[in-house]
C-alpha cells in the first residue's frame, strides 16, 4: 500500500480522501449493506445494465460518500458528484442529467435538501430516463422532452424519513448505514495508521475506537489528534494511556461524547430537569440549529441509551444522569 505523503497531511479533506477504501472488499463493517450491494452490483454487471437506483441513509461520517465512489468503481463507471443544496433550480439538475454518459453514476449527497422543482424533474429522470426542459415563461411556456442516458442515481441522506414518498419509492435499494462497533472501528484505525505511517498498538487502537462515536470519520480524526499528542508529548507510540490522555485534552469523554453531546445532555438535565422538552427549545438552550442537534448529536445519544425521543419531547434516561455524575431522580426515564 502506498503511504499518504506528508505534504498532503495539512489538509483534512485530502487526508480523508486518501483514507477512503476504493473497493467493496476494502470497506470495513456494514456487513449486511456490503452483501446486499454486492448482489445488486454483480447482477447488474451480469445483465450489462445499470443497476437500480440506490439510496443510502445514516448519520454523517458513516461512509456514504465512500460507498458511492465504490459503487462507481465496482461498475467501472464514471461518477458525477453533487448535493441537494446545490440543486436549487430545475435547470441546475437538467444541466447535469443531460450531460450524463451511459451508465454513469450520479451521486447526490443530502438529497433531502433538494428544491422541489428539481425533485420533480428527478422523478421522471429516474423512472423513464427523460427530462422535460421548460422553455419560456407563463402561458407560452412549453415542455420539450429530452431523452437522457440510462444512469444510476445514488442518493445519500441523514434522514430518510424526510424524503417525500414518491422519491423514496423510486429507489430500488435502500442501504441503512448503522453506527460501527468498536471492533470494526479498530480495523478502520489499523488500516488508516498503516496508510499514515503511524505506529498504533492494539490497546491504543481500542481506546480511540471506544471514543469515536461509532463513526469512522471521527475515528480517523481522533487518530490524527492522538498522533500529534504522541509526537509532541511522548516518543510517538500511541499507547492506551496516551490515547486516553490525548482524548481527554480534546474533550472527548470515555464514552466518546464530545462537547456538543455533553452540552445537549447538560442542558436537558440542568435546564429542563431531564425533559421532556421540544427539540427547538433544547437547540436554543445550547445555541445550535435544531437540525444540528437532531442530526449530529441525537442519533448517537439515542444509540448510547442516554436520550430518548418521545411524543412529548426529548427525555434524558437515568444513564444520562449517571454519565454526567448526577443522581437520577426517582422518576427518571429508563
Ligand atoms: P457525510 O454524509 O458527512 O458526507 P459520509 O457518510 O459520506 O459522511 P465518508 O465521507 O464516506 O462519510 O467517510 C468519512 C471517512 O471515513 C472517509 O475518509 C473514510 O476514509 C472513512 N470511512 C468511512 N467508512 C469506512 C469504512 N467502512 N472503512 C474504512 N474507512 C471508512
Amino acid at each position: 500500500r502506498e503511504l499518504v505523503s506528508p505534504d498532503a497531511e495539512g489538509d483534512e479533506h485530502t487526508i480523508e480522501a486518501a483514507l477512503r477504501p476504493k473497493r467493496l472488499d476494502e470497506f470495513i463493517g456494514q456487513a449486511r449493506v456490503r452483501e446486499q450491494l454486492s448482489l445488486v452490483l454483480h447482477s447488474a454487471l451480469r445483465r450489462n445494465r445499470p443497476p437500480d437506483h440506490v439510496l443510502m441513509s445514516g448519520a454523517p461520517g458513516l461512509g456514504k460518500t465512500t460507498l458511492a465512489m465504490i459503487i462507481a468503481a465496482e461498475l467501472g463507471a464514471p461518477l458525477r458528484v453533487t448535493s441537494g443544496p446545490a440543486l436549487e433550480r430545475a435547470g441546475d439538475l437538467a444541466a447535469i442529467l443531460s450531460t450524463l454518459s451511459e451508465g454513469e453514476v450520479l451521486f447526490i449527497d443530502e438529497i433531502h435538501r433538494m428544491a422541489r422543482p428539481a425533485e420533480e424533474m428527478l422523478y421522471l429522470a429516474m423512472e423513464d430516463f427523460r427530462v422535460d426542459i421548460v422553455v419560456g415563461k407563463g402561458p407560452g411556456a412549453t415542455a420539450i422532452p429530452l431523452d437522457i442516458a440510462p444512469f444510476t442515481l445514488v442518493g445519500a441522506t441523514t434522514r430518510a424519513g424526510l424524503l417525500p414518498a414518491p422519491l423514496r419509492d423510486r429507489f430500488g435499494f435502500t442501504a441503512h448505514m448503522d453506527f460501527y462497533d468498536v471492533g470494526e472501528l479498530e480495523r478502520v484505525l489499523h488500516r488508516s495508521s498503516r496508510l499514515l505511517g503511524i505506529v498504533l498498538p492494539d490497546d491504543g487502537a481500542r481506546e480511540i475506537a471506544r471514543r469515536s462515536r461509532g463513526t469512522p470519520r471521527i475515528a480517523n480524526r481522533l487518530l490524527r489528534r492522538v498522533r500529534d499528542f504522541a509526537e509532541v508529548r511522548a516518543d510517538g507510540l500511541v499507547t492506551r494511556d496516551l490515547a486516553s490522555a490525548a482524548l481527554d485534552l480534546y474533550e472527548v469523554d470515555a464514552e466518546g461524547l464530545d462537547r456538543l453531546d455533553r452540552a445537549v445532555l447538560g442542558a436537558l438535565l440542568g435546564k429542563f430537569g431531564g425533559g421532556p422538552v421540544g427539540l427547538s427549545t433544547l437547540a436554543v438552550a445550547v445555541g445550535e440549529e435544531p437540525e444540528t442537534v437532531e442530526v449530529v448529536a441525537e442519533p448517537f445519544l439515542v444509540r448510547q441509551g442516554l436520550l430518548a425521543r418521545t411524543p412529548r419531547g426529548r427525555v434524558a434516561t437515568a444513564a444520562a444522569w449517571i454519565h454526567l455524575g448526577l443522581v437520577p431522580p426517582p422518576d427518571a426515564f429508563g
